[in-house]
């Protein structure tokens, strides 16, 4: 028996979500005692997918096919609950990602199997039955589920679990799925990106700012430090919401969760609802005017000041230090 983990790469690099959904399955199969296998389909050097084995896999099934370049649901989803099938597996663990949103209902259907979609904690085991809490309706409620199917899939909400590395090392073995056309009854022919920023959730930097910047026009000081820092932007939600900023960048409760190594907050209030979504962020520097304002309880560093004055010379203080 053993625990099979499937791992999204980007253009034949891993995302963040991998090594997080792996070291979730890992602490799965420690507590079941099952070896752990991850999938990765696409086109990825084995110097990448060994890398998975400090995480805990213990095999990489590879599956290297032109036409499995670009994510395609339906095949996705017979291949790994085809490898789910052969490597005996129990347990399979995906992110709750854009395209796990899609591959874990499917998958689950395959292998007749219960699934927990948004999970934000390692299960409590007893038996053959997994009690788990995870978050629905974007984080405004919580549930916990049972799961007391032979075979379950549990899809995990990015930035939810700590990545842990192990030290460990693993084989790789090539993986041919029996796929058919009707797999590939949609096909995508071509991928445009519609911006080169950074992805938000995989950010290790986040540059992230609130209503204190009074309107969309004042953005470029926010982008330029964004852009000193290598970091990715993001912003509240009345920011979005106003349109001052695209909705892809509205983190907090309602929107993305992030857990970068920095997150600089600039004239965001720090409610409750903002912290649900950055909490987890290792480092958190505030900018605010307002000495009382909340997000200064939660931070590592403060500036009291105004952002239209302390982020312009934070921005030229770094490109000094950077040359
Ligand atoms: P404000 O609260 O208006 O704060 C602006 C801050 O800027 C103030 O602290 C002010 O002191 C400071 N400031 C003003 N001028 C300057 C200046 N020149 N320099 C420096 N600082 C300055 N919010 C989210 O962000 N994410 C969510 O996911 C989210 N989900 C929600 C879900 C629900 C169900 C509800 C009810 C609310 C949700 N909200 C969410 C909204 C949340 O409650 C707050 O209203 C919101 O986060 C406030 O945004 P803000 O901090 O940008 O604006």
């Amino acid at each position: 028996m053993s625990i099979l983990v499937y791992v999204e790469n980007i253009e034949g690099d891993f995302k963040k979500s991998a090594f997080e959904v792996v070291s979730y399955a890992k602490a799965i199969a420690d507590q079941t005692g099952d070896s752990l296998t991850a999938i990765s389909i696409g086109q990825v050097a084995d110097e990448n997918l060994s890398k998975l084995g400090n995480y805990g896999a213990s095999k990489v099934l590879n599956v290297q096919n032109e036409q499995l370049k670009n994510f395609v649901n339906k095949a996705y989803g017979s291949i790994l609950a085809e490898a789910a099938k052969s490597e005996q597996a129990k347990v399979v663990v995906l992110s709750n990602s854009f395209s796990g949103k899609g591959l874990a209902p499917r998958i689950a259907t395959k292998l007749n199997a219960a699934l927990a979609d948004g999970a934000i904690e390692l299960p409590e085991i007893s038996g053959d039955t997994f009690k788990l809490k995870k978050s629905a309706f974007s984080s405004k409620a919580f549930a916990t589920e049972e799961l007391t199917t032979a075979v379950k899939v549990i899809a995990v909400n990015p930035n939810s679990y700590e990545v842990k590395e192990t030290g460990g090392s693993a084989t790789i073995e090539s993986f041919t799925p029996s796929l058919n056309q009707d797999d590939f009854s949609v096909i995508v022919k071509e991928i445009v990106r519609a911006t080169d920023k950074i992805s938000l959730p995989e950010a290790e930097i986040v540059v992230s700012a609130g209503r204190g910047l009074k309107g969309p026009e004042n953005w470029g000081i926010i982008e330029e430090l964004a852009e000193v820092l290598g970091a990715a932007t993001a912003c509240s939600k009345p920011v979005s919401d106003a349109d001052w900023r695209p909705h892809s960048e509205h983190v907090g409760q309602t929107g993305i969760v992030v857990s970068p190594n920095l997150y600089i907050a600039i004239g965001i209030s720090g409610a409750i609802q903002h912290l649900a979504g950055v909490s987890s962020s290792k480092t958190i520097v505030v900018i605010n005017k307002d000495p009382e304002a909340p997000f200064f309880k939660v931070a590592d560093y403060g500036i009291v000041g105004d952002a239209f004055e302390v982020v312009p010379k934070l921005t030229e203080a770094l490109k000094k230090f950077k040359n």
